[in-house]
């Protein structure tokens, strides 16, 4: 269990309310930090994670892009 130092508090970290804004949109959305860091590369600083719907947009651009060459 890890938790977070907020105004002298401890609030235990819980998995399911764990929160991010994607970098590309700007949206607040839910992150499961397991699946995020499941590679083993774990930086809670320098992590960015696109939101569902710039996940799809990105992975259409790099499928466009592909097909391109
Ligand atoms: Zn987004």
């Amino acid at each position: 269990m890890f938790y977070l130092l907020h105004k002298r508090k401890l609030l235990p970290i819980d998995p399911d309310r764990i929160y991010t804004f994607c970098p590309r949109c700007g949206t607040l959305h839910a992150v499961d930090l397991t699946e995020v860091f499941a590679d083993g590369d774990v930086d809670l600083c320098g992590t960015n994670v696109y939101c569902e719907d710039c996940s799809a947009a990105a992975r259409a651009e790099a499928l466009a892009a592909t097909e391109e060459e």
